[in-house]
């Protein structure tokens, strides 16, 4: 039993990334993953999934009137999506400067969307905006029970070893 957290603060931070039918299809989801976790993020919850219509128009709710949403959903639904929740310290910010521009011609080199896209129409990943969008996007795609809460065995007090 430890009584002591050894994390930094703010280190239960969650947010959902997921990688989008056009990451699945080019065998992306590794690199995509081993990025989050080279950098330093624990992996929390993570399924493949084909998305409903009905769950991408809550997930894109803010978009439902844009010109491109008739796009965006024949995009999302055209095979299965990886999504995963990734928890760390200011994790929500730092996968949106990991992730990139929305538009890949923006996106900076060294971002996913900037090493592995062309198109705003197939840019390979999702990453919540905010900490409020995190939050609610975790609840549509995940339920609480497949959130997992694990501690790392470097962090495990000597007398456990
Ligand atoms: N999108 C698009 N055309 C656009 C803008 C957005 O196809 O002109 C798609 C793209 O896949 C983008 C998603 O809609 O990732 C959601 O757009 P948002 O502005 O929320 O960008 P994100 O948060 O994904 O960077």
């Amino acid at each position: 039993h430890r009584s002591k957290s050894t994390g930094l603060p703010g280190a239960k931070e969650r947010t959902l990334v997921a990688v989008k039918p056009d990451g699945v299809q080019r065998r992306l989801v590794g690199q995509v993953i081993q990025r989050f976790e080279q950098r330093g993020f624990k992996l929390v919850g993570l399924k493949m999934l084909q998305v409903s219509e009905d769950l991408l128009s809550e997930h894109y709710c803010q978009l439902r009137q844009k010109p491109f949403y008739p796009n965006l959903v024949h995009y999302m639904t055209s095979g299965p999506v990886v999504v995963m929740v990734w928890e760390g310290h200011n994790v929500v910010q730092t996968s949106r400067t990991m992730v990139g521009h929305t538009n890949p011609t923006e996106a900076q080199a060294g971002t996913i969307r900037g090493d592995f896209s062309v198109h705003v129409s197939r840019n390979v990943v999702h990453a919540s905006d905010s900490l409020e969008g995190a939050q609610r996007e975790i609840q549509l795609w995940f339920q609480a029970k497949d959130l997992l809460d694990w501690d790392c065995c470097d962090q495990a007090s000597t007398s456990e070893v």
